[in-house]
């Protein structure tokens, strides 16, 4: 009986709750403070000059430890949105259900959030245990245990410059290993996005997810589909420029994943002869993504959907549409399918649009037309898309060159580009497109009905 009482007081002794978090030492953690944004630094720094705590959390502190350069900046704190708002000039409440703060320096926000609690047994969920609201304030130790990875939950201190651990995310961290805080199936239940977002930091950090954490994955994917498509494209989108997308397709692949956890997924992995292009595609915005570059949406969305729109268009036209017309209708049905799984966002989709129809009229040169492509605001955009098309062997690379020089030319090297083609011989295989079919005749519109 003693030695019962006494083994459950050691063993209770020695629980990491128990224990506390670990504090780890700069010397340890290897946080370089001078990469520390100045405006989070400011934010601790104030929130604690008026008696509250003050943290740098999650990815930053993260990409801080291994080295890689942090996208932003985030803070947490037991202060409440209206104790932090009025401690700076520039801050804002943002969000209905569940409010943080961003407080605004120039070009940098610091979204600074109060300590949330986890969910709780009468959290309110969808059928399948989704969780729709998550309000609840709560302890540091607590907003540690409601997030996904244990690398994820680490605190940096500017103060003190060390870093709170309550998971032994540094630990995992160090190893690359990306370890779920909790039961793993019930966390993926609760969030089914969190399963992207494991396989994105593995990628990212060049490591693996933790056996425990990867196994339920395979069975759970479908889950996936009841998340709301915005959450989705979002969640996507950041997969797709963290830099390693194309570490994470092949992850996605070698797991097994890459069948019903996204329909976009499925069209950019599947496809026979397809995968040259959005190989090409991807390497060119992970080697953007690495150098500090800006990426464009719109023009990844177009590239990955691309041989999907290809070859609807070419049925279209072998069943007798015009060529542009048949783009057109290849184009809506493509962008329908996504937009119902993945909110492709408006704004992207006609860009995407512009892009694509831009495509076959690079197949001829003609002064008049020229001029008027050059004004598309697209017109940039495409010409990329033509690069990327001809690395992919489906377009005249000599030509894919013409058009790229033209596209980085001032007005009177443009002048003189266009100039030179009206003493050009006429290239046979110009004038009828590198990649022309034979067009058939349209059938008679009595015959189409009919179909
Ligand atoms: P990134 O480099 O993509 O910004 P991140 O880890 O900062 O990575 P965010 O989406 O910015 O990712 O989220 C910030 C933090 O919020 C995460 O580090 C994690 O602690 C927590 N978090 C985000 N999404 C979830 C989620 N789905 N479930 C639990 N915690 C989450
Ligand atoms: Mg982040």
């Amino acid at each position: 009986m003693i030695t019962d009482t006494i083994k459950k007081f050691v063993s209770r002794l020695f629980s990491p709750a128990a224990r506390g978090p670990q504090r780890i030492t700069s010397d340890k953690h290897g946080i370089d403070r001078r990469n520390v944004s100045r405006h989070a630094i400011k934010v601790c720094e104030v929130l604690r000059q008026h008696g509250y705590q003050a943290y740098i959390v999650g990815g930053a502190v993260r990409d801080l430890i291994v080295g890689l350069e942090p996208k932003d900046f985030d803070v947490a704190t037991n202060a409440t949105p209206e104790q932090i708002r009025p401690l700076f000039r520039r801050a804002r409440i943002i969000g209905r259900r569940f409010q943080l703060v961003h407080v605004v320096f120039g070009q940098e926000i610091i979204e600074t959030s109060t300590f949330r609690a986890p969910a709780s047994q009468d959290q309110e969920t969808d059928e399948h245990g989704r969780i729709l609201r998550d309000n609840v304030f709560g302890s540091q130790e607590q907003d540690a245990a409601r997030r996904d990875f244990t690398m994820n939950a680490l605190y940096y201190d500017p103060h003190t410059e060390e870093v709170i651990d309550y998971h032994q995310g540094v630990h995992d961290l160090k190893k690359r290993q990306v370890r779920m805080i909790g039961d793993p199936a019930t966390r993926y239940r609760e969030d089914p996005v969190r399963m992207l977002r494991a396989v994105r930091f593995a990628a990212k950090l060049n490591g693996s997810i933790d056996p425990a954490a990867r196994q339920p994955i395979e069975t759970m994917a479908s889950l996936i589909e009841n998340v709301p498509a915005s959450r989705l494209f979002d969640e996507m989108l950041k997969l797709l420029t963290c830099g390693h997308a194309m570490d994470c397709l092949r992850q996605l692949r070698a797991d097994g994943l890459h069948h019903g956890l996204l329909p976009l997924l499925d069209v950019v992995l599947e496809q026979p002869g397809g995968e040259r292009f959005v190989e090409l595609a991807l390497e060119r915005t992970d080697s953007r993504v690495r150098a500090g570059k800006s990426i464009s949406p719109s023009f990844l969305f177009a590239a990955l959907l691309w041989q999907q729109v290809e070859s609807r268009w070419k049925q279209l036209r072998e069943r007798g549409e015009h060529n542009i017309p048949a783009l057109v209708q290849a184009a809506d049905s493509v962008l329908d399918e996504q937009t119902e799984k993945l909110a492709i966002q408006r704004r992207f989709s006609s860009d995407m649009r512009e892009i694509w129809f831009m495509q076959p009229r690079f197949e001829r040169r003609m002064g008049k037309t020229i001029y008027r492509m050059i004004e598309q605001p697209r017109f940039r955009a495409a010409c990329d898309f033509l690069q990327l098309r001809a690395a992919a062997g489906e377009f005249d690379s000599v030509l894919a060159q013409w058009w790229m020089d033209l596209a980085n030319g001032n007005d009177a090297t443009r002048a003189d580009m266009i100039e030179e083609l009206a003493h050009l011989p006429r290239d046979p295989a110009e004038s009828s497109g590198p990649r022309k079919r034979r067009r058939r005749p349209r059938r008679p519109a009595a015959q189409r009905d009919q179909a």
